[in-house]
C-alpha cells in the first residue's frame, strides 16, 4: 500500500518536499472492518492549509501521518455485513491506495449509484465541492430569478457547479477564470452569460471595468473563490443588499496578503457577507446531492476533470492546483 505522508511543513510556498512516499502492508481486517481500494483521490485546496501549524477551523494535519483526503473507490474485502466486496463506496481514506475503515462508524464511507453518474463524479460535482456551491447559493445568496451572480475559478470543481445551479434558477451568471481557455469552456460549454479573463485584467482597475461591461445591472450576489482584487472589483460594483457567500481565498493559502481594501462599501450597499464551511452544514448534503445528481444525468452540468496518474503524482498535482494549472476538478486516478 503507497502513501504519501506530510514530511515537514511549508515555509512560505508549499514544495514537492514537504512531502514523502513510502510503502507498507495493507493491515489484516478485523471484525467490523472494511478495506476499500481507491480509485481516486481528490485533490482540494483546504490541504493546503492543514499542512500549517496554527488555529483554523479544521485541526492541523500531523506529521508523519498520511494525509488527509477524499477517495472513491471499491470494497476490496469486508468484515461487516453492511458492505460487499464490489461496493461502490465515497469516503476520506487519504492519499494512499488502500485504507481499512471502521464499518460501524457512521458517516465515513457511502455507497454510490455509478449507474448514471460516474464514479469520479462523486468527489466534484456529486460530491463536497458541488455541496458547497448548492450551500453558498441556496442558503446565502437565496437569489430571485433575473439577478445577477459572479463567480470567481468559474471553471473548477465548485464553481462549475455553481454556474448550473443558479442557470436553473434563472439567474444571469458572470464567471472570473484565469486565460482565455477557461473563459471559453465556462460561456461555451458550462453555459454561463459572460465570463471575465482575470490574467488580463490584474489589478483593481481593470477588473471593476471589465465587471462593469459584464454586469450592466450591477452584481446582486457574489460567490467568493478566490479573494484578493477580484473581491474589492466585486464590492465596486455590488448593488444594495448584495449577498456574498464567502467560499474560499486560495490566492492567499500558499502565504500571500490579501487585503480588502475598501470595506466601507459593505456598509454603503448594506450588503451581507457570510463565510461556510461544508462540511459543518451536513443537513443540507441530501437535497444538494439529490439536485446536483439530477443536474448530471440530464446533461446541464457537464465538469471537466483533470487527471494525474498515479500516487506519486499527487504532490505536483497539488501544487499546480494552487496556481491553477488545474483545468476543472483535479484528481488523482490510482487504478
Ligand atoms: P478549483 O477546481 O476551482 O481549483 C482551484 C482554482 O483556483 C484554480 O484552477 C484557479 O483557477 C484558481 N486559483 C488558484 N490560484 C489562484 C490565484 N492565486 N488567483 C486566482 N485564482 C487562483 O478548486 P475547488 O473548486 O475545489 O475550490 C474552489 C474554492 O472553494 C477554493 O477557494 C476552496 O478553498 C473553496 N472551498 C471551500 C469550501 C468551504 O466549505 N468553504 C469547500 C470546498 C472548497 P483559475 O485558473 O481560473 O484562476
Amino acid at each position: 500500500n503507497q502513501q504519501i505522508l506530510l514530511d515537514n511543513r511549508p515555509q512560505g510556498e508549499a514544495t514537492a518536499g514537504n512531502f514523502r512516499l513510502v510503502a507498507s502492508d495493507t493491515p489484516a481486517l478485523q471484525d467490523g472492518q472494511v478495506l476499500v481500494r481507491h480509485h481516486y483521490l481528490s485533490l482540494d485546496p483546504y490541504m493546503r492549509g492543514r499542512m500549517n501549524e496554527g488555529k483554523s477551523y479544521a485541526a492541523c494535519q500531523s506529521l508523519g501521518q498520511v494525509m488527509i483526503g477524499g477517495t472513491v473507490g471499491e470494497v476490496a474485502e469486508s468484515r461487516h455485513p453492511a458492505w460487499a466486496v464490489g461496493d461502490a463506496v465515497v469516503g476520506m481514506g487519504g492519499w494512499q491506495e488502500y485504507s481499512v475503515v471502521d464499518g460501524n462508524a457512521p458517516g465515513l464511507l457511502r455507497k454510490v449509484d455509478t449507474s448514471h453518474v460516474p464514479l469520479s463524479y462523486y468527489l466534484g460535482a456529486v460530491g463536497m465541492p458541488g455541496v458547497t456551491a448548492w450551500y453558498g447559493l441556496v442558503q446565502i445568496i437565496d437569489p430571485k430569478p433575473g439577478e445577477t451572480l459572479v463567480v470567481s475559478a468559474a471553471s473548477g470543481a465548485v464553481g462549475s457547479a455553481f454556474g448550473a445551479l443558479a442557470k436553473a434558477r434563472g439567474c444571469r451568471v458572470v464567471g472570473i477564470a484565469g486565460g482565455p481557455d477557461k473563459c471559453h469552456y465556462v460561456t461555451d460549454e458550462l453555459g454561463f452569460d459572460a465570463c471575465i479573463d482575470h490574467r488580463a485584467h490584474g489589478d483593481l482597475k481593470s477588473m471593476a471595468a471589465a465587471l462593469k461591461e459584464a454586469c450592466p445591472d450591477g452584481i446582486d450576489g457574489h460567490f467568493e473563490n478566490v479573494g484578493g482584487h477580484i473581491l474589492d472589483a466585486v464590492l465596486l460594483r455590488a448593488n444594495a443588499f448584495a449577498r456574498v457567500a464567502l467560499c474560499g481565498m486560495i490566492a492567499g493559502y500558499d502565504g500571500q496578503p490579501l487585503p480588502l481594501h475598501n470595506p466601507a462599501l459593505i456598509l454603503i450597499n448594506r450588503m451581507k457577507i457570510e463565510g461556510f464551511i461544508v462540511s459543518e452544514q451536513m443537513q443540507v448534503w441530501p437535497q444538494a446531492l439529490a439536485e446536483l445528481g439530477a443536474l448530471v444525468a440530464s446533461g446541464r452540468l457537464r465538469p471537466r476533470e483533470s487527471i494525474a496518474q498515479g500516487l506519486a503524482a499527487a504532490p505536483e498535482a497539488f501544487l499546480g492546483l494552487l496556481k491553477g494549472k488545474n483545468f476543472g476538478k483535479q484528481l488523482v486516478k490510482l487504478i
